[in-house]
């Protein structure tokens, strides 16, 4: 709804969606690259803004919208969450701060899948914030000898530490004409991750 599309149409795949999936209500953020979380359930109004929303309601879906960021779906028996994490999430902890959240609901043996992003081959940032970002997070390095840094192996990394299982899915949005990729493409739609019970 805020990249240049068609609202009518976005209205018209985001309830094609909900009939796919068989989810009454599907809660999607409005995402601002930051490191809040949010818990939400079915009476939720709108779209929150955030960059990771948890539930234990198992009536309802949690989106995440991406062009190359990370849509993190995490999954436990008594809390869902679905993150937005770029390279500001991963620098401001969106995705530990989210598990946490999770954990304080009472979430145990917590797993995670990384969909569809940017892979550290295909971004490249300037080298003073390459520095700056690898110098904290040195799982971030992608090891190409140039200044990527890669998200996916910085997000497995922080999961990793805060105990949590994760696959990535082994697609770059960048390099697959299946997905939308910012970078590929600037003006361009979004992909929604969705994950519920
Ligand atoms: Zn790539």
């Amino acid at each position: 709804m805020h990249v240049g599309d068609d609202d009518a149409h976005v209205a018209a795949n985001r309830s094609e969606l909900n009939k796919l999936l068989s989810i009454p209500k599907i809660i999607y953020m409005r995402q601002v690259h930051g490191n809040e979380v949010i818990n939400v359930d079915f009476d939720t109004q709108g779209e929150p803004e955030c960059d990771a929303i948890i539930s234990t309601d198992k009536s309802v879906g949690l989106a995440v919208l991406s062009a190359d960021c990370l849509p993190i779906l995490v999954s436990s028996k008594v809390a869902i969450a679905a993150i937005h994490a770029g390279r500001k999430g991963l620098v401001n902890g969106i995705i530990p701060k989210t598990i946490n959240q999770m954990i304080a609901l009472g979430a145990t043996e917590i797993e995670a899948i990384i969909g569809p992003a940017i892979c550290g081959d295909c971004y490249e940032v300037d080298p003073i914030m390459y520095s700056e970002i690898t110098r904290g997070l040195p799982s971030m390095v992608a090891k190409n000898g140039r200044s990527n840094l890669d998200l996916i192996s910085g997000a497995i990394s922080q999961l990793q530490s805060s105990n949590v299982k994760s696959k990535y899915v082994n697609v770059c949005t960048k390099q697959s004409n299946d997905f939308y990729s910012y970078r590929r493409l600037q003006n361009t739609g979004r992909q929604a991750g969705v994950i519920s019970f």
